[in-house]
Formats: C-alpha cells, sequence, structure tokens
C-alpha cells in the first residue's frame, strides 16, 4: 500500500485527493504555487511544498521542481488530478523514471491514446465503434483523398492527430473547400502541436455526448462504471453533468460499455479513464480517450457507490480491482452543475475574496469545493471553483433537489453562474433530457 504521495494539482480536485488518502491512511504533499499558500487542501496536508510563482508554467507544470518535492518529502507516487500534467506523457515517464509511481496509466499507454489517429485504431481493434471516416492519416494524393470525402459523405471534419482542447478542427461542407481547408489544418496543427498530421471523419450534425468511465488494475482486470451525459456544453466546456445517460436502454450501455472495458485489457490500461462518444440517432461514435480522472467523476461515484479515486490510489498501490463487473448496479440518477467564478450574463472570470459562503446540504447533496469563508480565488487559473452534485431515486428527483441546492448556495464576494445553472435546471427541455451538444449556446443565443 502506498505510504505517501505528491498531489501535483491545486482546487477542489486536491481537496478530492487529499481525501480519499486520508481514509486509506496515505499521507499528503501538496505542491502549490506561491499564489496558492490558502488553499484548503495546503492547510490540511501533512507536508506542502511550494514549486514556484502563481505562473502555471512556473509552477503546476514544473516538472522539475514537483519530482524534487516527491524526492524531498519522500513520497512514492504522484497524483496529477486532471489538467495540467495529467495527460503529459513525458511527465508520466520522467517520473517513473525518477523512481516514483505514476498514479495514471503507463507513459505508453498515454502516448497511444494522446494521438487521435492511434488511439482510434486501438479502439477498432477492439470492437469499440468509430466515426466513419479516413482510418488513417490524409496523405498527399489529392485524388485520393477527395474520393474518400464523397464516400464518408459530406459534412467532413478534419482533425489534428495531436489536437485538444477543441482545437485544430475544421468542418467542410463542400468538396471545393475540402484540399484549402486541409492545408490550413494542418498548417495549424504543425504550429500549435509541433505535428502536422490530419486525418478526416464524418460530420455528425447533431450529437450528443456520452462517456464510458472505466476502471482496470494491473491484474489485468477492466471493468466499466456506466455512462455518463455531458451534453450541456458552452465552447466545447462541460457546464453540467449526469449519469446515467437520459434514454440510454441497458442493452446499449452493456454493449458499449463492455467494448471499452476490453479495450482496456487489449491495451493494458492501468487506472481510471474516459471513453468519450458522440451519440446520434441511437448510434455511439468513439471521438478520444481521457486518459485521467474527470471533473464529472462524481454522478458516476453517487449512482453505482465506487469511489473512483480511491480505487485509482488502490490500483497504483498493486492492489486487483475490489468490483467485477457484476457487482456494478446502477442506483438512481445524478446530476452534476460546475460553478464558476464568472458573471454569469458574459462569462468573463470574477476573481476575488469570498466574503460570505453557505453550502446547501440535505439527503443527495454533494459540494466537492475547496472554498471557505474568506478565501481569496486567485485569478490565475481556471474559473471553476466548485461542483454541486445531486442525487435521487429518479432524474426528475435529481433535478428537483439541484434546484432547492442551488438556491440555497451563497457565493458573497465574487459573481458565480448559480444563476445560469438556476436557469437550466428550470428549463423544460432540459427536464425533459436528451439534448444535442448545441442545444445551451441556442438557448443562450450564443
Ligand atoms: P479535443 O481533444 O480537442 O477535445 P475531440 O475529438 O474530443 O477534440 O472533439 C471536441 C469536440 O468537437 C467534440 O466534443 C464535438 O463537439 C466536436 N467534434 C469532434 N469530432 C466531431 C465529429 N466527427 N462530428 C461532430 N462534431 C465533432
Amino acid at each position: 500500500m502506498l505510504e505517501k504521495i505528491v498531489i501535483a494539482n491545486r482546487g477542489e480536485i486536491a481537496l478530492r485527493i487529499l481525501r480519499a488518502c486520508r481514509e486509506l491512511g496515505i499521507k499528503t504533499v501538496a505542491v502549490h504555487s506561491e499564489a496558492d499558500r490558502d488553499l484548503k487542501h495546503v492547510r490540511l496536508a501533512d507536508e506542502s511544498v511550494c514549486i514556484g510563482p502563481a505562473a502555471s508554467a512556473a509552477s503546476y507544470l514544473n516538472v522539475p521542481a514537483i519530482i524534487s518535492a516527491a524526492e524531498v518529502c519522500d513520497a512514492q507516487a504522484i497524483h496529477p488530478g486532471y489538467g495540467f500534467l495529467s495527460e503529459n506523457a513525458d511527465f508520466a515517464e520522467r517520473v517513473e523514471q525518477s523512481g516514483f509511481i505514476f498514479i495514471g496509466p503507463r507513459p505508453e499507454t498515454i502516448r497511444l491514446m494522446g494521438d487521435k489517429i492511434t488511439a482510434i485504431e486501438a479502439m477498432k481493434q477492439a470492437g469499440v465503434p468509430t466515426v466513419p471516416g479516413s482510418d488513417g492519416p490524409i496523405d498527399d494524393n489529392d485524388e485520393r483523398t477527395l474520393r474518400l470525402a464523397r464516400e464518408i459523405g459530406y459534412p467532413v471534419i478534419v482533425k489534428a492527430a495531436g489536437g485538444g482542447g477543441g482545437r485544430g478542427m475544421r468542418v467542410v461542407r463542400a468538396e471545393a473547400s475540402l484540399l484549402n481547408a486541409i492545408s490550413l489544418t494542418k498548417a495549424e496543427a504543425g504550429a500549435a502541436f509541433g505535428n502536422e498530421t490530419v486525418y478526416m471523419e464524418k460530420f455528425l450534425e447533431n450529437p450528443r455526448h456520452v462517456e464510458f468511465q472505466v476502471l482496470a488494475d494491473t491484474h489485468g482486470h477492466a471493468i466499466h462504471l456506466a455512462e455518463r451525459d455531458c451534453s450541456m456544453q458552452r465552447r466545447h466546456q462541460k457546464v453540467v453533468e449526469e449519469a446515467p445517460g437520459p434514454g440510454i436502454s441497458e442493452e446499449q450501455r452493456h454493449r458499449v460499455g463492455s467494448r471499452c472495458a476490453e479495450a482496456c485489457r487489449q491495451i493494458g490500461y492501468r487506472g481510471a479513464g474516459t471513453f468519450e462518444f458522440l451519440y446520434e440517432n441511437g448510434e455511439f461514435y468513439f471521438i478520444e480517450m481521457n486518459t485521467r480522472v474527470q471533473v464529472e467523476h462524481p454522478v458516476t461515484e453517487m449512482i453505482t457507490g465506487v469511489d473512483i479515486v480511491r480505487e485509482q490510489l488502490l490500483i497504483a498501490s498493486g492492489e486487483p480491482l475490489g468490483y467485477t463487473q457484476d457487482d456494478i448496479h446502477i442506483r438512481g440518477h445524478a446530476i452534476e452543475c460546475r460553478i464558476n467564478a464568472e458573471d454569469p450574463k458574459n462569462f468573463m472570470p470574477s476573481p476575488g475574496d469570498i466574503t460570505q459562503l453557505h453550502l446547501p446540504g440535505g439527503p443527495g447533496v454533494r459540494v466537492d469545493t475547496h472554498l471557505y469563508n474568506g478565501y481569496r480565488v486567485p485569478p490565475y487559473y481556471d474559473s471553476m471553483i466548485g461542483k454541486l452534485i445531486t442525487h435521487g431515486e429518479t432524474r426528475s428527483v435529481a433535478i428537483a433537489r439541484m434546484r432547492t441546492a442551488l438556491s440555497e448556495m451563497v457565493i458573497d464576494g465574487i459573481k458565480t453562474n448559480i444563476p445560469l445553472q438556476a436557469e437550466i435546471m428550470a428549463d423544460p427541455n432540459f427536464a425533459a433530457g436528451g439534448m444535442n451538444i448545441h442545444y445551451l449556446e441556442k438557448k443562450l443565443g450564443l
């Protein structure tokens, strides 16, 4: 069993990891920037080390500083959380080469999944459904490319193999603009990701975003924890997530989920991961895998009773999974609202001092946040300051609990998106369920 780990992240996820460590009796080292001395988990950790100035590049992305902190504190492992270095294969490799355990998949796996072309290839081999496409990179044979696009059928989307964060993609609606779009995307991809490789797939007009959570240990076991629907998005950023997916049948869940678990076994996956799909007209299309814990993991925890972060720590300790697929049962429905420090109208970040904080409670209400009275939200990082999660026997109970919880929640001193979340929870189309990824932006008139 691990005895001491470094938490290489900040905010709510760092606190989430710290709590899981405490339950398991694992000691914690909080590494933080100069701007983050007052973070709640820094105060609660067994040890803390300042690793650099406020700017992420000099602190949370400062690989040598993080590794020296692990050395100085005699920790055995590093948990990267989400964002920052969590999907950086070179970091995972440096961690392992320095003699520490990386709490996540093997570096080769992160690399395999970080390249969308190799990721799609690996998924196909495991029978995971993918988007009809070019089956590999687009080459210099323009005739072949045009023929391929005709076969796929317009509109198509040209995507960078090394892309991320919603960048490096271009939708093409007619043959006349295809070749130009490909050269533009190549040039952009080369500049942004250092990799000019692009591929092409069918563009789905009105999909939902549905993703499967998986867990895999180092003994060859892998299971899935059902799906989440994260279709409420603004600028490709998830705003509300829920589990299970509205209207997804037990048969679909079993069919797609078991393919994801099989893919994990085939690639020797280790730890927690997520298979992201677009879902349209009853069909699933794999788009990418996230090789880390996700912001929205709590909704899955609420419906399955599995503590995903605890499982990450146990897997990294070399323990076999404590569950078989037959042990996983879905109970009720869970919804998560991301709470951001931002203006609910124009989405401008709103850092500052929290002058008053009242958190909601009651049956089926969970709040994952690092906020406390008097805490100052710094301006340097992501604007997400917490997550409100509700659970109920049915989806409508979960929504009703979310409405009540949002109305109780007071965060004074800064602006938050609570009014926006309240509006979504009052929306009849959201209540009906199954809206596509464009719904929220359309509703907001964006
Ligand atoms: P990234 O790694 O940049 O997040 P993804 O491959 O996950 O890239 O795609 C990001 C978003 O782009 C998706 O959530 C979806 O909204 C849109 N997208 C990607 N591929 C397609 C497609 N084939 N059809 C329609 N939309 C797509």
